[in-house]
């Protein structure tokens, strides 16, 4: 994991262990998006308690880094999603605490 990287986990107030992959790209106008997607962990639904979800993908949001460095850079989050047995869908919560969310 390189320096860019790293920064900006933390400044996501990730932990390390908590990110699965991250890798950046470049488009023809030099404009740089960073794709950081988290790893799945073992979780309960919240609803009923049940520990048995089913894995349903990733959903992905885009959030701002505040920071400088960061603000002509796209950084997408790629988020765990589960399903549960009793009907609610369900994403991983340590992913929403970027406060600075633009959705
Ligand atoms: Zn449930």
């Amino acid at each position: 994991m390189g320096h860019t990287e790293t920064i900006l986990i933390s400044l996501l107030n990730l932990s390390p262990g908590s990110v699965e992959s991250i890798h950046s790209s470049t488009d023809e106008s030099n404009h740089l998006s960073i794709f950081v997607t988290l790893a799945r962990r073992k979780m309960d639904c919240p609803y009923c308690g049940n520990s048995a979800l089913l894995s349903k993908g990733f959903y992905t949001r885009s959030v701002s880094v505040p920071n400088r460095a960061f603000e002509d850079i796209s950084v997408s989050l790629k988020v765990p999603r589960y399903k549960c047995s009793c009907g609610h869908n369900i994403s991983d919560s340590y992913a929403m605490s970027p406060a600075n969310s633009k959705d």
